[in-house]
């Protein structure tokens, strides 16, 4: 079983409920869920996708859109009894018990925000676990992997870090440009997690991150999760693939150590053309694709099991 630290699901139960539809991950994703072993999941809240909120009117700014993704999810999650959004791995792990799927709920670029960081303490109350500062934009706390790859947190981003920790939710520097990430590193305590990041070393790309990056978040306590994307898994088309995958993921495990492998596997094949996974992860019912390479290369099995559930859990505490 598979618990995937990144999930881009809500931004499709927002755009099904928005146009009339309803069970949106039942009829759309249960099946692939169930095919591919995912327990459980990590959903973003992500209102960055610009071409789709210019046509929601009500949607102003991204606190009205977070507000709706939110009013989206309640309503979906009363339909859907099988599954159940929790705060701690032992939540998780009660879900499972009891026959259910679990989700976790983060934050995936922090613009709803502004400058007011109460906005945090209202992410927590909502229960919110892993946060990213921003997406790939710059916004009043950091900028993102598209921007500037110099400049580094701003002052209130470095608030924002400290108050994330008092309120136990984990930095998540997926997104992050390199400047804002080492400023991260020296202003957070505790684990700092790569949600959905392969690796420079194998893909050149600034969503990935630098071998000196994955010993810092090794040094935290931190974990990476494996991303299917297809651009960041290898430059040459012929090779983005579920094996080429699985060697950014043994990578990791070679400049990390396994314990600090996970998976945040971004799958958003529904979005429609250009984010597609890589060959033989095109959907999340084929993750057992990765879990076979990993074995091919290698990885035993309580290391694969370490890698597709218990990192990233541990982290969630
Ligand atoms: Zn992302």
């Amino acid at each position: 079983m598979v618990f995937d630290g990144h999930s881009d699901l809500l931004y499709d139960v927002t755009r099904g409920r928005l146009a009339g539809e309803k069970r949106v991950l039942e009829r759309r994703h249960l099946r692939n869920l169930e095919a591919g072993g995912v327990e459980g999941l990590a959903l973003a809240l992500w209102v960055s996708a610009q071409d789709f909120w210019k046509n929601v009117p009500e949607a102003k700014g991204h606190r009205e859109r977070t507000d709706i993704m939110l009013l989206c999810m309640k309503a979906e999650l009363a339909e859907c009894p099988w599954l159940e959004l929790v705060r701690t791995a032992g939540e998780a792990e009660r879900a499972k018990a009891a026959g259910k799927k679990y989700a976790f709920l983060t934050v995936e670029g922090m613009d709803a925000i502004g400058d007011d960081l109460s906005g945090i303490d209202r992410y927590a109350d909502l229960g919110v676990r892993l946060g990213m500062l921003t997406w790939n934009g710059e916004n009043l706390l950091a900028t993102g992997a598209g921007g500037d790859p110099y400049s580094g947190l701003t002052e209130l981003g470095r608030r924002a870090v400290r108050r994330m920790g008092e309120r136990s939710i984990v930095m998540d520097v997926s997104h992050l440009n390199d400047g804002g990430f080492w400023d991260v590193m020296k202003t957070a305590e505790g684990p700092v997690v790569a949600s959905h990041s392969n690796c420079r070393a194998l893909c050149d790309v600034r969503r990935n991150l630098t071998d000196d990056q994955l010993r810092a978040i090794r040094d935290s306590g931190g974990v990476v999760g494996v991303n299917v994307h297809h651009a960041f898994v290898h430059a040459d088309r012929e090779r983005q693939t579920a094996e080429m995958l699985a060697r950014h993921a043994a990578h990791m495990a070679e400049v990390m150590g396994v314990e600090h492998v996970a998976c945040g596997f971004d799958f958003c094949e529904y979005f429609g053309p250009g984010n597609e996974g890589a060959e033989g992860l095109e959907n999340c019912s084929q993750i057992h694709n990765l879990f076979y390479w990993l074995e091919k290369l290698g990885m035993n099995e309580k290391e694969r099991e370490m890698v597709a559930r218990e990192n990233f859990l541990r982290i969630l505490r």
